[in-house]
């Protein structure tokens, strides 16, 4: 490759300039293209909170650019006609990315690479947004795991690269024509986003840093500031799990420890998606789908509107509703309650949750729903039921979660058990009577997952 061919750097879940490879790669060809193109297959199902995150967080990608004395090039349509036309008008030979392992983002990338090599340009996959890409942990017999433990030690064998900082040298190209502004929809109402972005997400996590001692304790706490709260930043790549796991590694604590294996959980996740695509909707233990559901109807509605009488659940499903972020407990509660006790299938839970979370990602969505569920990777044995009273007894002992949540529950003169109101006290606080008796709904799932045998 002779030194100063234009390069495209085409950004998708990576908008950040530090610690990025495929810049780094890019910058080495010669002036780079950095180009976002808004896919209408992305966009139009990513739901409002999640695309005003992603329009803020272009927006942030694109004043990182603009004091380097650019900007971000923004085309919309069809990635495959997009890229290659970018590519012709800077006359660039080779379009930079780091690799996506999704369903829909690998097969978009193979028809982008066609396009582009009908005009001799190459697709160059550099890094991933993953310390180490899925794919490469494998057993002994070079499968993938499908339990977490065994995967967790074979990764961090493994191990990965150091963080790299932003080139500081780069030429940088813009395009003018056919370019679209960055979109700026309003989240949807009353719902409050945490700021995007790649110095946010570096901010939030200096701050976490500070109390990541305390992680292992407070982290099952719903109530408290006890989790990073990254989520988002590493959805969207405004920062790489490698930087983090650098910082983690220079402490010796147990909270950074445990931190750590969370990180491995995502990783884990996105290594199951990738050897079984096909999970992304179906159930990766095919005997469930014998099992029988309930059709969808007002029980979901009410679970999704945070409506079902169980305060825990429905504290959840309000958090998630106005700050399109829910607690991880809180998540496996609410996972829970719609699969044994409203009997419905995962997938009708799953779908609302990726339609409101700003950290929605596939894999960790639909297999956090599978294992919960019982029918995903390593999964708590299915008869072992959440019982929702006794889960927000124990994880939000003083009721702060579910009040803060619930404001129908907040009064203590009204209301004294916020776990577990009388029912005189919902009638006087308008809060609604559960919608199923927990031990019959309990007792039925298990009939149930009896039926389908081994
Ligand atoms: C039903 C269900 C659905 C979920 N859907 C998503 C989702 O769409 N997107 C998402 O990022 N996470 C999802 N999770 C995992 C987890 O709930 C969130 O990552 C976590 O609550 C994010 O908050 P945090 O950044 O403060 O977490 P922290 O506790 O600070 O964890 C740090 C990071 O580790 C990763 N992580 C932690 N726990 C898990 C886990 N169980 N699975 C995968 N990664 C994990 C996340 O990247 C997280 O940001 C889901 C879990 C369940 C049970």
């Amino acid at each position: 490759m002779p030194p100063s061919t234009p390069a495209v750097l085409w950004f998708r879940r990576d908008l950040r300039l530090a610690d990025n490879p495929a810049l780094v790669e890019a910058a080495a060809d010669g002036p780079v293209l950095p180009l976002f193109v808004l896919d209408p297959a992305l966009w139009e199902p990513a739901g409002a909170s999640r695309r005003a995150y992603l329009g803020a967080s272009l927006r942030a990608l694109d004043a990182s650019l603009r004091e380097r004395g650019t900007r971000l090039t923004v085309v919309r349509g069809d990635p495959a006609r997009l890229v290659a036309l970018a590519t012709r008008a800077v006359g660039a030979t080779r379009v930079h990315v780091a690799a996506d392992f999704n369903p829909y983002g690998s097969r978009r990338d193979a028809a982008v690479e066609r396009a582009l090599a009908e005009d001799g340009v190459a697709l160059v996959r550099t890094g991933s947004p993953y310390a180490v890409a899925p794919g490469r942990v494998t057993n002994t017999s070079g499968d993938p795991y499908r339990v977490f433990t065994p995967f967790q030690r074979a990764w961090a064998e493994h191990g990965w690269r150091g963080p790299i900082e932003a080139p500081d040298d780069v030429a940088w190209l813009a395009l003018e024509e056919d370019t679209t502004e960055i979109p700026d929809p309003a989240p949807p109402d009353g719902l409050t986003l945490p700021e995007a972005g790649e110095a946010a997400a570096r901010r939030r996590w200096a701050e976490f840093l500070d109390r990541v001692g305390d992680y292992a304790e407070d982290r099952d706490r719903p109530a408290t500031e006890g989790t990073s709260r990254m989520s988002a930043h590493l959805k969207w790549g405004e920062i790489h799990p490698r930087t983090m796991l650098a910082d983690l590694a220079r402490l010796r604590t147990g909270g950074a420890a445990t931190y750590r294996k969370e990180l491995a959980w995502r990783e884990f996740y996105a290594d199951v998606l990738h050897a079984r695509p096909e999970t992304a909707r179906e159930y990766l233990r095919p005997e469930f789908a014998r099992m029988q559901y309930d059709e969808p109807g007002a029980q979901l509605d009410a679970w999704r509107r945070g409506r079902t009488g169980f305060p825990v659940v429905d504290a959840g499903m309000r958090q998630l509703l106005a700050t399109g972020w829910m607690h991880n407990r809180v998540r496996m509660i609410t996972a829970s309650f719609l699969v044994k006790d409203l009997h419905l299938e995962w997938r009708h839970g799953a779908r609302h949750f990726l339609h409101w979370l700003v950290d929605g990602d596939l894999a960790s969505n639909q297999h956090g729903w599978q294992w919960t569920a019982g029918c995903g990777t390593d999964a708590a044995p299915y008869f072992r039921v959440f019982n929702p009273t006794a889960q927000g007894r124990r994880f939000d002992p003083q009721g702060e979660y579910v009040r803060r949540w619930v404001p129908e529950l907040a009064d203590p003169d009204v209301v004294v058990d916020p776990h577990d109101p009388s029912p005189g006290e919902r009638r006087a606080a308008g809060y609604p009577d559960p919608i199923v008796d927990h031990a019959a709904a309990r007792r039925e799932a298990l009939d149930r997952w009896e039926r389908i045998g081994p």
